[in-house]
């Protein structure tokens, strides 16, 4: 099982979009997946169509419960997932004075690693100790971001972590892609944002950006990946591309 972490600190940059969209794409092309929803707000659960979960990751990370006892299947094709919930926000807490605080995730994966060929981590807005946990868990870091001036900096911080974790804990984690989302080719600005990053991370941008599309904006709150809810849309088609890239990349 690879495991791609979706990771930035800044909310509202289309962490959840993406993974869900990506896993879906993956589990299309004939790879087992599973989503780990690793955000309190449980969005990517509820955006796959799974509410009011019974066990989470939650009861994962603090060893009540296995990964196999909170593993959900979907309606979608070759496409599992973890669930989340508010319980999640405690966990920043009562992780901290642990041992191994870091490491607590991974372990709780060990016992599921034959079966999936990718695990997909949503993280929350933040790089706290649950970013951290998915980070040390991971094979590879994807980093969603709009083409905004202060997306650059925000970048320069996450890449600084990954750095960190890489040292400290998790010597194989690489960053596998940095992904632009909602793109608007008419704006200057994003084109500007955009030549910038060309410029440093060329060869680990995503040559995929993805457009604003409402199709995107609509499809969680049917429960249903955007593969599914409008399978020939521009944001479909997009994903699609970008699962493609990851496969090669990773
Ligand atoms: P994050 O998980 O980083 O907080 P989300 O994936 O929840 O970000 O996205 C934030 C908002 O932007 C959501 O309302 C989502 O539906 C919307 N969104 C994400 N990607 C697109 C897109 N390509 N086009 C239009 N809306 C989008
Ligand atoms: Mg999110």
């Amino acid at each position: 099982m690879k495991v791609l972490v979706f990771a930035n600190q800044k909310g509202g940059v289309g962490k959840t979009t993406s993974a869900i969209s990506i896993a879906a794409a993956l589990g299309i092309k004939g790879k087992k997946t599973l989503v780990i929803d690793f955000d309190p707000q449980g969005n990517a659960s509820s955006g796959l169509g799974v509410r009011k979960p019974q066990v989470t990751s939650y009861d994962i990370i603090i060893g009540r419960r296995t990964a196999g006892d909170a593993i959900v299947k979907t309606k979608y094709k070759n496409l599992d997932v973890i669930p989340a919930n508010m319980a999640l926000a405690a966990a920043e807490f009562e992780l901290a004075d642990l041992e191994n605080r870091e490491s607590k995730l991974k372990t709780a994966l060990e016992p599921i690693q034959e079966k999936y060929d990718y695990a997909v981590i949503d993280c929350p807005p933040s790089l706290g100790l649950l970013t951290l946990n998915a980070l040390a868990a991971g094979d590879g870091v994807i980093i969603p971001m709009q083409c905004e001036y202060f997306s650059l900096e925000g970048l320069s911080q996450i890449m600084m972590t990954v750095k960190q974790v890489k040292k400290l804990y998790n010597p194989a984690l690489t960053l596998t892609g940095i992904l632009i989302t909602m793109y608007n080719g008419r704006l200057n600005l994003s084109v500007s944002v955009l030549d910038e990053l060309k410029k440093y991370y060329a060869d680990k941008l995503f040559k995929t950006p993805i457009q604003r599309n409402v199709r995107i904006s609509e499809a969680p709150s049917y429960g249903m990946p955007i593969q599914y809810y409008d399978k020939y849309s521009r944001g479909s088609l997009q994903y699609a591309d970008v699962a493609a890239e990851i496969m090669e990349r990773i």
